[in-house]
Formats: C-alpha cells, structure tokens, sequence
C-alpha cells in the first residue's frame, strides 16, 4: 500500500529536512506552510511542512502526530524567502522558519522528572551523606510534582545532573517522561454576552418563563445590543454599564435567555495612540525623490532605492508618501527601523497618517500583543507593519514596499543566533522575489550599500537641505589629551605647593572645560541639552592618562582590549597578545588608566557640576521596564530635565527643538572598539547624535570630546561631510 509521505523543516542543527508519513485522516489537512508536530528521537518538535516526496528509501519512517492549523503559517513567499536565508547564511531552513514564527507559538516537548520510589524516608537516609546531588535532587521532587530539567537545576542550585539522573532512572527512584507543553502564547479570549435570539424574544414576550422585574430590564438591555457575537458586548463592560452582576447573568444563562461565549481579542500595545498629522507640503527634493519611486511602484517591478538625505531632511516624510501610493495600489508595507528608534515617538508618525492599517512589532511589548500584531498582518486586517528586524518575516500578501529607516544600522544584523542573518539585505532579495520596491534610508549610508548606488546596482536620491530650513549646527572637537594635560600639571602644582602626596587615584574627568561653560549657558537661557556617552565603550581599553596613547594591535591597528584576569591586552581579531604595560610606551609616564566609564560615572559628575540642573539617564538600565524609554523621553521633551544622558539610544530619531546643544562626552569609546567598522560607525554615530542639535528656529551647537582629534573620522562629521 502506498504511504502519504511529507518532508518537514525541523528547529534541529542539521542540514536537510525530514521525512514522515501521515494517516488519511492528517494527510487531507496537509499542506505546505503548516506546522506540524512530529516525534524526533524521543522528543515531540513542531515542524513546518515544506514538501511532499513521492518516494523514499528511507524505512522505518515515523507518522505526524498532530496538524497545528488549517490556514499555513508561511506562504509560499515567504517559505521561498526563509529557502534562501537557509542556503545564503548557511542556516537549517528549519531553524530559519522558527526565528520567523511568533515567539512562543510553537510546541516542544520537554523532559520531565517524577518520583517514582514508595520510601523517600529510605532515599533520603541513604543519600544524605554518600550523594549530596542525589539527596538534593530527591528533596526538590519530593512533593510528588513533575519538574523539567532547568526547573530541578534552578531548585537544586546544580548545574550538571544528567548524570545522576540517569543512576536514579537506573535504581527505580524516579521515572523520566516527554511531555508536551501547551503554546506559551496563544490567542486571548474574552467573554460576551448577547440574547439567545428565539428564547430571548419569547422570555420577553411574556411566554411561560418567570422573569422578575430586574431581569427583565436586564434582558432588555442585552436584547438592545447586537446578537452577533462578533458585535456582541463584553461581559465586564456590559455589566459596569447596567450595574449588574456576574451572578445575574448567570442566573439568565441558566433560564436559556443569554448566552455567554467567547471570543478572540487583539492585545494592542500603549503605542498605539493617535495624533493628528503634520500638514507638509513636499520641498523639491523630496517631491523628485517621492516621483522616482513613484514610477518604480508604478511599473511594479523589483527596484531599491538609497535615500541620502541629512538629518531632519525629511526622509520620514518621503516613507510616508511612498507608503500612501503602495497603499492605494491595494499593496503592503513593511518598515524596519532600528529596536532603539522604534519610540513611539516614530510610531505615532505613521500612525497618524495611516491609523488602523499600521500594526508595530517591538521587543517590549509583550509575546501575546506581537503575536496579534502577526495575527493582524497574517489575516490581512492591516497593511503596514513596523518593526525591528525581525519583522522582515511579517506575514504579508502582496508586498509592495519595504522601508530600511537607518539602513547602516548594526541592528539589523542578528548576531547571537541562528539564523544570522542582515534584515537590510534580507529585505532587499524579498523585494526582489515579489517584485517590490525598497527604500534605504540614512543620512550616513552603509559603505556597501553606497557603493551599491555607485555602481548602479541601487539608485541613490538625495535629500541635501534640511527640510525645516534649519541649520545643520557647527561641530567643535575637544582634545582630552590637552584637557587632561592641564589637569595633571594643575595637580602637580598643588601637591608640589603644599608638600602632599600624588593621589592614587586621579578624578574622574569626562567633562572639558568648554562643554561644561556651554552646558552651563544652556542652562542659563533654559534651553536643553542631549550627552552621549556610549557605554559600548565598556570594552577595557589601556590609555595613557598624560598622552592619551592607547595600545593598539600590531597587525591590526584596532584598541586591544585588557583582560583583568590574565592581565593582558588581546586583539579581538586576530588573538594578538602581549603584557599590559605598567608605564606608558610613548611617554613614559606611570598614570596609566584601564578605563571604562559609563552613563553613570557621567550623571555622577554632572551631579556635582550642575547640582540645580535636572539629568535624565536613558540607558539599557534605566529602560528595561516597558514604557521606560517613552517616559523619559516625554519628560525631556516637555522640559522635566534639563540633560538627556544616554547611550546611543539619544542618537536617533529624537526631535525636540529645545536642544541646543549635543556634547559627546567621548567619541573614543566607538573609535577604539575593536571592529574593523569602527571607524565608519563613530562617523556614523556622531553625525546622528549632532542631528540632534538645532532642529528649528535655533541653532545648534556640538562638543565632540576625544583623544584623538586628528581621527579622519571626526575631521568628516565636523565638515558634515559623508562623501568624504
Ligand atoms: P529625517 O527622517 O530625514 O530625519 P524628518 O522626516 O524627521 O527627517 O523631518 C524633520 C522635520 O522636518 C520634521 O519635524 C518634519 O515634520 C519636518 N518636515 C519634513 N518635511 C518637511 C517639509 N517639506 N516642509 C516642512 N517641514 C518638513
Ligand atoms: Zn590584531
């Protein structure tokens, strides 16, 4: 008899994909794009079908346990899309397919533990002494509940039990199980209550069933509202509006005269607020550039585009009209922009523009309000979707637009795991397989993606002016070297003057002397100002506190980094190591610094500085409560604080224009990380952060600190000069 047989993609580290088979009953519902669950070894895995062989020489095959779903999770584009990743980045498509499911939907099984011994007493008294593991273990299950593997490591507080666990299976003492897990995340249900039509009319009619004076209000007042359950009200506020209770109802359900049921709910997420929009009319450079794509949405094939345009050039604004045209083709967006500029900020732009078509995906909202965003795009109930790059696997029909915002953003490129992929260049090849057009856009470009537009492979359109008729603000650079200089000779001085000792430890210094009489002057005219000190610059780095020379890599040229334990500088490129030194080899001084400080050794010494002055600190500590970011950022921006201090999540995207002044506490800690870009990300970086300075009628100013004022990198952004 011949078998139904189906190949399956697997979230397992092996190159190919899986053969199953499936009974008549399973095999109707198949189709490619659904997941299924199917065993793997000795664990069930939620899998997607891509495939459907007619032979196979493999035996012994095993059957599909369940299919998750009736509609595909993945269309075929996009089953075509997460193909190429796999094979691109080398990744198993199965692996791919689940980074781009929503989080928490799958279904694994996971081993668990039970007691299966009659006397405990015994174990435990046998174990006490001989086997501190095994006791341990037996306690944390001794309640007779079932616990996974990392439930009994985190209970025991140890680490490495397979082993034990196996001589406890092998003694009778406990029993090892696969057990399936519902989804972590599903689709939220909420309860309605509307009028059983036939037996509500007859109740209310007088025929038969005893209703007292307040129940027949109260189905009145349910009979008012609509008996389709999708219009139907829910429970709690059909019962705050007629002040009744849970129970009254009940009592009518029971009579037949209501029905109580449920019913799915989108979770939203606070971003979603709605604000009037701007009214703009275009300038001429932005009109040229919205014609072009224009015309290439119009031809309806497969084009991108690189958007050059200055900070506050109004590339938002070019996204917007673009996105209104694809709209009106009956098309669909996706907008990528970086995780730290995805403030709702942003989000409230496109959304006053285009309101319930647009739905966001964001890492703080919570798994259920992104799975309903995803839900929301996959039921074709909106058209846009903005998010980080993950939403690059949005399940949307008929794309005909996706916008990179800041498309050399390190962000785009996932790093930690598999697959490890670029949504910018992912972006580009799904456009090209549904034959829609992509805008880049960056004020400082990746330099790949501007030699793409050299060589013509992408089209390069610039936005030169800014759009507000605002002033790109003048750049000063500071050297620390000179400023440190003269801290050191004044130190010098004192201890010579009153015959004490060096101190051990010499201040903090992190803010010049300049930029502490102009934060002070801003202050003074209450105007606001945005530091930025990159806390990426964590990465230890080696500097002389006389000179400045920092230890650098022989082969490489990039920071080397120290290494307390060991005592050593490494170069993080090619493994290069030598000794940390103990005096400087440039100048021979003694005052050598390992140093790393962050946002708030700053906001300390602001603090001392400016004790009146009000400083708000935005960074991976202060932001990761849900909201965090949004509030600080209203508070600055409604003049709450007086100094934003952050890392480079002050750099993007923030227009307040009360900020005068942007002042880089060091433009080093990016130019000495040890990264062959880094030199391209500080210009990137600083030209970000110094848009943010006079975005309107003022003008603006930026300090840019550093030990190495004569860097190609920072003479470029002083000149605003990207070209260069
Ligand atoms: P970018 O995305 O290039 O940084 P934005 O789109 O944020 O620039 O525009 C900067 C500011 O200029 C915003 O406040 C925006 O409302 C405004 N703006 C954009 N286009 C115009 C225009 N044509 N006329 C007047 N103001 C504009
Ligand atoms: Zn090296």
């Amino acid at each position: 008899m011949s078998q139904f047989l189906v190949d399956i993609a697997l979230p397992v580290p092996l190159d190919h994909t899986f053969t199953y088979i499936a009974s008549p009953d399973l095999s109707v519902r198949l189709q490619r794009g659904v997941r299924v669950l199917v065993p793997f070894g000795r664990k069930i895995l939620t899998g997607v079908v891509v495939g459907f062989p007619a032979s196979t020489s493999v035996k012994g095959l095993k059957p599909v346990k369940d299919v998750l779903e009736s509609r595909p999770t993945f269309s075929e584009d996009l089953l075509k899309l997460t193909r190429w990743i796999s094979e691109y980045y080398i990744a198993p498509w199965g692996e791919v397919l689940k980074a781009a499911t929503p989080q928490g939907t799958s279904v694994e099984s996971k081993k668990t533990i039970r007691l299966t011994v009659d006397d405990i007493e015994e174990c435990l008294k046998e174990t006490r002494k001989k086997s501190k593991v095994q006791h341990a273990l037996l306690l944390a299950l001794q309640d007779g509940n079932s616990l996974t593997i990392s439930q009994l490591q985190k209970k025991t507080g140890r680490k490495g039990i397979h082993g034990v666990l196996d001589q406890m299976v092998n003694r009778g003492w406990i029993s090892v199980e696969e057990l399936i897990d519902k989804p972590r995340v599903r689709p939220k249900l909420e309860t309605v209550v509307r009028l059983n039509a036939e037996a509500g009319n007859l109740a209310v009619h007088g025929s038969g069933v005893q209703l007292s004076k307040r129940q027949e209000v109260l189905v009145q007042a349910i009979g008012e509202h609509s008996t389709d359950i999708a219009q139907a009200l829910p429970v709690n506020e059909f019962l705050r509006i007629a002040h009744a209770s849970l129970s009254s109802l009940k009592a009518l359900e029971k009579k037949g005269l209501v029905l109580l049921s449920k019913r799915e709910v989108m979770r939203t997420s606070e971003y979603e607020t709605l604000e009037q929009p701007a009214d703009i009319v275009l300038n001429d450079d932005q009109a040229k550039a919205v014609a072009s794509i224009t015309e290439s949405l119009e031809q309806g094939t497969y084009k991108t585009f690189l958007l050059l345009g200055v900070t506050g050039s109004g590339k938002t604004q070019v996204y917007i009209e673009a996105i209104r045209k694809v709209l009106s083709m009956g098309k669909t967006v996706v907008v990528l922009v970086p995780e730290i500029s995805l403030t709702p900020q942003t989000v409230r732009r496109f959304k006053a523009h285009f309101h319930d078509d647009v739905a966001v995906m964001h890492s703080q909202m919570s798994a259920g309000e992104r799975y309903d965003a995803w839900r929301r795009a996959h039921d074709g109930k909106v058209k846009i979707i903005i998010g980080p790059r993950s939403a690059i696997f949005a399940p949307l029909e008929k794309i005909g637009l996706i916008v990179i915002d800041e498309e050399h953003e390190a962000s785009y490129k996932q790093f930690d795991s598999v697959p490890r992929y670029n949504a910018r260049d992912v972006a580009v090849v799904r456009a090209a397989q549904s034959n829609a057009v992509v805008i880049l856009g960056s004020a400082t470009p990746s330099v790949e993606s501007y030699y793409n537009a050299l060589n013509g492979k992408y089209q390069l359109l610039e936005l030169p002016q800014r759009a507000d008729n605002a002033r790109l603000p003048s750049v000063v650079v500071v050297d620390m070297k000179k400023e440190r200089k003269r801290v050191y000779e004044e130190i010098k001085l004192s201890v010579q003057k009153t015959k004490g000792v060096f101190p051990k430890h010499l201040p903090q210094l992190s803010i010049s002397g300049l930029l502490r009489d102009q934060i002070a002057q801003r202050l003074e005219k209450k105007e606001a100002v945005i530091l930025l000190q990159n806390r990426r610059g964590f990465s230890h780095v080696v500097e002389c506190f006389e000179c400045g020379h920092v230890e650098t890599c022989d082969n490489c040229d990039v920071a080397l980094t120290f290494h307390k334990t060991k005592k050593h500088l490494r170069c993080h490129y090619c493994g290069f190591v030598k000794k940390a030194p103990n005096v400087c080899p440039k100048c021979n001084c003694v005052e050598l610094r390992f140093y790393a400080f962050g946002t708030q050794q700053v906001h300390g010494e602001l603090g001392s500085l400016f004790p009146g002055a009000t400083v708000a600190r935005m960074d991976k500590d202060t932001t990761t409560h849900k909201g965090a970011h949004d509030k600080i950022l209203q508070r600055f921006g409604s003049g709450g604080a007086e100094i934003l201090l952050g890392t480079q999540m002050v750099a993007k995207g923030l227009d307040f224009p009360r900020v005068t002044l942007v002042g880089v506490i060091s433009a080093d800690t990016q130019m000495l990380l040890p990264d062959f870009r880094a030199s391209e990300q500080t210009f990137q970086l600083l030209t970000q952060v110094a848009g943010r300075a006079g975005r309107s009628t003022l003008s603006g100013e930026v300090i840019i600190q550093t030990l190495q004022p004569d860097h190609y990198s920072l003479k470029h952004v002083v000149l605003h000069d990207y070209r260069g």
